[in-house]
């Protein structure tokens, strides 16, 4: 059911950074907190929910690491991959402690785990802390199988007061919370996201020699993807890394001064997404994929025309037609987001 490297995971981090080709080192990067990564998960909430990228969200504790996946109290959720149950409110011992309800984490067979946070720990229709909001049989050490009920959405813990939501961590095998966002985009959770999303640009901390993580990565792709040479493509900011943001700085009319600040962000960000090889389709490409948006499109009754390969107006306007109709970000620019939505409907 779930693989520890997804041969996907390269494909998101290209859509991701919205560059060209990709040399990722999966094993490395997964360890980063907050990574992206592409996991083969069902999506944990059975029910009407709704959801955005809310990892590295501000916080009252700092910031967010995980999803928060809002829906209604008692909305059923499912093991999002084959496991064994490891922690019943943050203990192996079979007592499992109710007055610490209602969390769970769960085992994969790979290796890494997922964490549910803040499961129902009312009688129902109240909120008076009596209740169980995990399942009978789901105890210490128990099997469970992917997409299987194991409990039920709630406002347990720090959560208590706020609108119900299902916390939920993907966490590596070695212990490192990653973005499971992308995972639940894929796994047809219903993303009501602010916008593309760009890790890079979305970043706010500037980008130097001598710091490592997955926006370093992200930046080498598109250094690459412009035609820099890198050497290896390994998250940190070298001397070949360092020698290439300079070269672009200056080839841009820009301070050179190695920083990777917003404005360099959004100068590369910018050019990557002109790039031929951008994922990223709007108005003016051309190609195979182009055509094949047209031809999901027309399937799907949002009139693209002619399925010729030349994104024009009214592939344009049934792009916009179609992200309004999917609570998407209503740019006309088919990104990772707007593409996600195309595989799952
Ligand atoms: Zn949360």
């Amino acid at each position: 059911m779930t693989t520890i490297m997804h041969p996907r995971l390269a494909a998101t981090l290209v859509s991701l950074a919205v560059a060209g080709s990709l040399l990722v080192a999966p094993v490395a990067f997964a360890t980063d907190m907050g990574a992206d990564v592409d996991y083969d998960l069902v999506f944990p909430v059975d029910g009407e929910h709704h959801f955005s990228d809310t990892f590295w969200a501000g916080r009252s504790h700092g910031f967010h690491v995980g999803q928060d996946i809002m829906a209604d109290k008692m909305t059923p959720v499912v093991a999002a991959a084959d496991g064994v149950v490891r922690l019943v409110n943050w203990t192996a011992e079979p007592h499992m402690n109710p007055s610490r309800c209602c969390t769970l984490v769960i085992r994969h067979d790979d290796g890494w785990e997922s964490w549910y946070i803040h499961l129902d720990n009312d009688t129902t229709g109240t909120d008076d802390g009596k209740g169980w909001g995990i399942k009978r049989a789901i105890t210490p050490g128990v099997r469970v199988v992917a997409g299987q009920h194991i409990a039920w959405v709630g406002d347990s813990g720090n959560a208590e007061g706020t609108a119900p939501h299902l916390h939920y961590e993907l966490r590596n095998p070695d212990g490192v919370v990653v973005n499971a966002y992308s995972s639940l985009v894929v796994a047809g959770g219903n993303d009501v996201g602010s916008g593309p999303r760009d890790p890079l640009v979305g970043g706010s901390r500037v980008l130097k020699s001598g710091v490592d993580g997955a926006d370093v990565r992200v930046l080498q792709n598109l250094l690459d993807g412009l035609g820099y040479d890198l050497g290896r493509i390994d998250g940190f900011f070298g001397s070949k890394t360092d020698a290439a943001v300079r070269r672009f700085q200056s080839s841009v009319g820009m301070t050179v001064d190695g920083l990777v600040g917003r404005e360099t962000k959004t100068a590369l960000s910018g050019l990557s997404r002109g790039s031929a090889d951008s994922e990223v389709l709007l108005i003016g490409s051309r190609g195979d994929p182009v055509r094949e948006l047209q031809r999901g499109l027309n399937d799907l009754g949002f009139d693209a025309g002619r399925a010729d390969g030349v994104f024009g107006p009214i592939t344009l306007r049934a792009v916009l037609e179609f992200q309004r109709a999917n609570s998407l970000w209503v740019d006309g620019l088919v990104g990772p987001r707007t593409r996600a939505a195309l595989l799952v409907k």
